[in-house]
């Protein structure tokens, strides 16, 4: 880590790229991570976000999508099946569209923080 600058984690995280190098693609699928690096070989083993990101995109676009839908209701006043072809297709392109970046987000935070499994270590027996 001492041969490479501290890079910005929300820059390197909205790119979607290595959290070390800034270069190298974080993903090898729509939010599968690679095994490491192709630019600087860091082995991404140590990132595991877990359920973290789906849970912060999925309410801070709860709140997002809630105002807007309240917005559309009461100054259209649509039926409620118009909602259908209109916000619900938002409400998922934001989710799809904030979680991969949002993942590679929090990826570039466990880097820095070096954030990791907690291990207990059990004490000496004394006897
Ligand atoms: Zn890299």
């Amino acid at each position: 880590m001492s041969d490479y600058p501290r890079l910005s984690s929300l820059s390197t995280g909205l790119r979607c790229r290595c959290p070390r190098c800034g270069e190298g693609p974080l993903f090898k699928g729509f939010l599968s991570l690679r095994d490491r690096c192709p630019a600087c070989h860091l082995d991404y083993g140590f990132a595991d976000p877990a359920d973290g990101p789906a849970f912060f995109v999925m309410s801070a676009v709860g709140v997002v999508g809630m105002i807007g839908f309240m917005i559309f209701d009461f100054t259209v006043q649509p039926p409620v099946w118009v909602h259908l072809f209109t916000t619900l297709p938002v409400l998922v392109a934001l989710c799809l569209g904030a979680l991969r970046p949002f993942k590679a987000w929090m990826v570039a935070e466990q880097y820095l923080h070096k954030a990791e499994e907690a291990r207990f270590d059990r004490p000496a027996d004394p006897s």
